[in-house]
């Protein structure tokens, strides 16, 4: 693993390092930065302006915070079930439970990359208590086997492929042993930012009677090397159907041909684009977002000319923790954005 010494190592075109060494180290100390040497070998080290650096590399940008951003952008500890102990009530750790049908099991906290517009920046990181301990995953898993509606598991984090094969089998055999539960679902960035993670080991460890998804998150097709394709192939030939998402990023995917290149290069791979996300209000981000305008703008220009099984949904987490919903007229009028449950939220679009 590469770690990033913000004190030398400074992309910006315009800054020498000795210029931003006090405000990178600041970035450093507020979000946690690591890339990996297969991604670092993804970079073209003479383009200031390449779409993968971006990604990762620390930016003196991300102090700028701005009054719409959040601490938790789509309101995870809002929904994390609240429970009683004898200190009184808190919440519990591990589990966000937004919909009815499906909950989010949230094991570590830690990835094998930190992206730089993450929008757990506040929660993932090293020292951020990196995973739940064998007592928290536990009373995690109570909560999903006494909650016969959660027919789905999304395993997040952090990234959830960060732990040993031992550790995934293990969760794996409590959530087999679940019968409500039919899917398990895995976000994950480790087949594309470190592909060698996915071993024999680690696909076998998913083995189960129960629907098992990985969802990939890629955001340029630079990230989507040979040794990815092997990786991805693992899961594919033991069975388990690869979905991606990605995040509409500017200065990184921010064109019509930057999204197709990359969609045409997942549906070639076998991964159906799932969703293209809307960039979050996370603290530090905000030279990396663009008006949902521009998006559906985007969106427009690729209707048609990409094959329909090539084209994800474009969709918004609404700010405060009020789910997912598709960029489309019929829930986002330019000003005011309607949740699932059809409560109106403000969301000027600038
Ligand atoms: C995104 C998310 C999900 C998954 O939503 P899908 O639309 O099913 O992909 C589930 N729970 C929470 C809390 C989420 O943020
Ligand atoms: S891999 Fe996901 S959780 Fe980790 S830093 Fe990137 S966006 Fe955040």
């Amino acid at each position: 693993m590469t770690r990033i010494h913000p004190q030398t190592d400074c992309i910006d075109p315009h800054l020498s390092a000795h210029d931003v060494r006090g405000p990178l180290e600041a970035v450093a100390e507020q979000y946690a930065v690591a890339v990996t040497d297969d991604v670092m070998a993804t970079i073209n080290p003479t383009d200031p302006y390449d779409p993968v650096a971006r990604q990762y590399i620390p930016s003196v940008e991300e102090l700028n915070t701005t009054p719409r951003e959040l601490e938790d952008p789509i309101g995870d500890d809002a929904h994390s079930p609240e429970v009683l102990n004898s200190a009184g009530a808190k919440r519990l750790r591990g589990i966000v439970h937004r919909y009815p049908d499906r909950v989010l099991l949230k094991p570590v906290h830690v990835c094998a990359v930190y992206c730089r517009f993450c929008f757990r920046r506040e929660m993932v990181g090293p020292g951020k208590s990196e995973a739940l301990s064998a007592e928290e995953l536990e009373a995690a898993l109570d909560y999903i086997r006494a909650a016969p509606k959660v027919w789905e598991v999304i395993v997040t984090g952090g990234d959830p492929f960060v732990l040993s094969p031992r550790r995934i089998k293990n969760l794996m055999d409590a959530l087999n042993a679940i019968g409500h539960v039919k899917v398990v679902r895995f976000h994950t960035r480790v087949p594309v930012a470190d592909p060698s993670r996915v071993t024999d080991e680690l696909v076998a460890a998913l083995a189960s009677e129960k629907a098992v998804y990985v969802v990939l998150h890629c955001n340029h097709e630079n990230e989507l090397t040979d040794k990815v394709g092997t990786a991805t192939q693992k899961f594919l030939r033991a069975g388990i159907p690869l979905l991606s998402q990605s995040v509409l990023l500017k200065g990184v995917n921010d064109s019509a041909a930057a999204l197709e290149n990359l969609f045409r290069r997942l549906v070639e791979m076998r991964i159906k684009p799932y969703y293209l996300h809307h960039p979050d209000m996370a603290r530090g981000t905000s030279h990396f977002r663009l008006p949902v305008s521009i998006g559906r703008g985007l969106m427009k220009k690729l209707l048609g000319r990409l094959s329909g099984i090539a084209l994800p949904r474009y969709v918004l987490d609404i700010p405060g923790g009020f789910g997912k919903v598709p960029l489309e007229e019929e829930y986002y009028d330019g000003e005011t954005v309607t949740d699932w449950q059809g409560a109106a939220h403000n969301y000027p679009d600038e």
